[in-house]
């Protein structure tokens, strides 16, 4: 059961093996996250150009995925990152990843590179790689409308203009907004030229006890409606975050020279351009909002990057500039920290007309915004300079990136202000993919004055009863990332995961329960448990393969050097040596040595599995 097929295509040589993938690799990582990354570690040599056709581009699908497990559609897609040079990852949600595997396929290997424009067509155990003359050049929802008028009700994963433009923070796109954002993954589906992944499945996907899931499916649904959050994220959805952020100044604002925006951003705002809400597949959660004005979202990253970081004032041009970003297939974390970043070098006189071909840059300019963002997904101007991400620094004469909000090269996904809440920033720091909220998100530590009881029994050791301080944060970042990642590699949400939005949602134990009733494993707690540092621990031999050190570990030199100005934030920074401390504390507790490397026991153990 769940035994569905590895696709490997080589795009060079156009050819196309099937494989079979052994029970005990899949026992000990299960699908998803897991596996992409244990195959960019065994297969990617160091130092190859995330641009040629060397690198590699894996789509797998969850261990769950396409099962009844709540909100279990999601795959991650992962390669070398374009915008990095390290661990290039991102998940996704929406309907794509159930249809991949309902054609027979958990995973599907892309190397070399196609020698026109192409896409994959996956269809009942069969690949195919067929020419994309027709589609090439069109946005992401217009060439998905393409696809269906010529093969009916397909799913996809596209890039759109920026992918094939090879802009380096292109993202992949199913349905209107769902992104696989992160690291640039449809800068490599461009790069290999390749517009889409498209999939149409009648195989269903066999459950080794289906009355056994379906009651597990129920008990569960029961206990996530119960909690307070899951009606507030069907109704509001994240943009509920903005508020509570705002509220104590860790809204990142201009480039992070402010830490607190206007209240015109609340959700309470949002829902005036709200026309419905919509959901990914199996989810009952349904926290996407359908906007008035032609899209979806915004989310509360949109909110913040497209919003407060670039000072725009009104709501309805934030909620247009994602639209635009959606459509052209961008991230928007990405997008709107490069464009924040350009504009406060341009106020600060580092850069001048002549860098930006006469384009005056400003905060809060939606007709600006709009321009350049369109410029960048073309690589026209000014937008080509952009284009590069964080390699284009020392062309925005800013060459130790000094005033670029981001780690390991990837901008900051979320728009928290770290300063003040110290576990979110040891997490940004020490993510395997860069700058990001979703390898470790310490979500409690905004919503909640837990009881210290309750807070140690969740997170396993003493925890201080205080967002402000680095002391014990090792532990909150370590737990939250190994279950994050166990969660990735089932194909599940982590918006319904314990830790990440609430104390009440899907723990190890209802993982467990669910696996077990979709397979005959008797999967235990301990091997459930063991997935995610397994998981972590490979991520980081995979960026240490590609040039990792020690050095990368560590946050915007702002978040250091520049107190918050405002709101109960003030004052607030990360220390240096508090945090180099932190960071060894955080190595101790993942197991690695002093110089976060993983200590050579493990990577035997690592190596062995197969
Ligand atoms: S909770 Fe939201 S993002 Fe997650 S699967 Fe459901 S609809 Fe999609």
């Amino acid at each position: 059961m769940l035994n569905r097929k590895l696709g490997v295509i080589d795009l060079s040589k156009e050819k196309i093996d099937i494989q079979e993938v052994s029970e005990s690799l899949r026992r000990k990582l299960l699908g998803g996250r897991g596996l992409n990354s244990y195959y960019l570690w065994k297969l990617l040599p160091k130092g190859v150009d995330p641009l040629s056709p060397e690198n590699i581009l894996i789509f797998g699908a969850g261990f769950l995925t396409g099962t009844l497990a709540p909100s279990s559609g999601r795959f991650n897609t992962s390669a070398l990152s374009p915008e990095t040079g390290f661990l290039g990852d991102t998940n996704c949600g929406g309907f794509f990843a159930p249809e991949m595997r309902y054609a027979g396929f958990d995973r599907l290997i892309l190397k070399g590179k196609a020698k026109k424009p192409s896409y994959i067509y996956v269809e009942d155990g069969t690949i195919e790689i067929r020419d994309a003359k027709d589609y090439w050049g069109l946005d992401t929802l217009d060439v998905q409308k393409a696809f269906r008028k010529d093969l009916g009700q397909v799913e996809m994963a596209v890039c759109g203009v920026a992918g094939e433009n090879l802009v380096r923070f292109a993202c992949i796109r199913t349905g209107i907004k769902n992104a696989g954002g992160r690291t640039g993954m449809g800068c490599v589906m461009g790069s290999k030229n390749i517009k889409a992944i498209v999939a149409h499945g009648t195989m269903g996907i066999e459950i080794a006890h289906p009355e056994e899931m379906l009651k597990v499916v129920e008990e569960l649904k029961d206990y996530l409606m119960k909690s307070k959050i899951t009606p507030i994220l069907g109704s509001v959805g994240t943009p509920l975050l903005y508020e509570v952020s705002n509220a104590f100044g860790g809204i990142r604002t201009k480039n992070s020279q402010l830490n607190a925006w206007s209240d015109d951003f609340n959700a309470s705002e949002v829902e005036k351009f709200v026309e419905k809400m919509i959901s990914c597949s199996s989810c009952f959660v349904h926290c996407r909002h359908r906007n008035t004005l032609g899209g979806e979202g915004p989310e509360y990253t949109a909110l913040g990057l497209l919003g407060s970081n670039i000072g725009m004032e009104k709501l309805e041009d934030c909620i247009k500039l994602q639209n635009q970003v959606n459509e052209l297939g961008l991230d928007v974390s990405s997008t709107g920290t490069y464009l924040a970043w350009a504009y406060e070098l341009y106020e600060k006189g580092l850069i001048d007309d002549k860098i930006t071909g006469g384009i005056k840059l400003e905060f809060g300019n939606y007709e600006l915004t709009k321009k350049l963002i369109d410029m960048i997904s073309r690589r026209e101007g000014f937008g080509d300079i952009l284009a590069d991400g964080q390699w284009s620094a020392k062309k925005l004469k800013d060459p130790n990136r000094d005033y670029l909000i981001a780690v390991k090269g990837l901008p900051q996904s979320d728009p928290h202000d770290v300063r003040y809440m110290k576990a979110f920033a040891l997490g940004i720091a020490t993510s395997s993919r860069g700058a990001d909220h979703l390898r470790s998100r310490p979500t409690l530590e905004i919503f909640f004055k837990l009881p210290p009881d309750v807070r140690n029994k969740i997170y396993g050791a003493e925890i201080a009863n205080d967002p402000t301080t680095l002391d014990t944060k090792e532990h909150v970042v370590a737990w939250s990332e190994n279950i994050f990642a166990t969660i990735d590699c089932l194909g599940m949400c982590k918006f319904i995961c314990h830790g990440f939005n609430s104390p009440h949602f899907v723990d190890y134990n209802w993982m467990r329960r669910l696996i077990n009733s979709a397979v005959d494993w008797e999967y235990s707690d301990s091997e459930i448990r063991a997935v995610g540092p397994r998981v972590v621990d490979i991520e980081r031999l995979f960026n240490i393969k590609q040039g990792l050190t020690k050095a990368h570990d560590t946050l915007p030199k702002r978040y250091f050097d520049d107190p918050s100005p405002l709101k109960t934030a003030k004052g607030h920074h990360i220390d240096r040596e508090e945090f180099a401390k932190a960071l060894d504390r955080f190595y101790d507790v993942r197991g690695w040595t002093i110089e976060g490397l993983v200590k050579d026991a493990r990577v035997q153990e690592l190596e062995a599995i197969a």
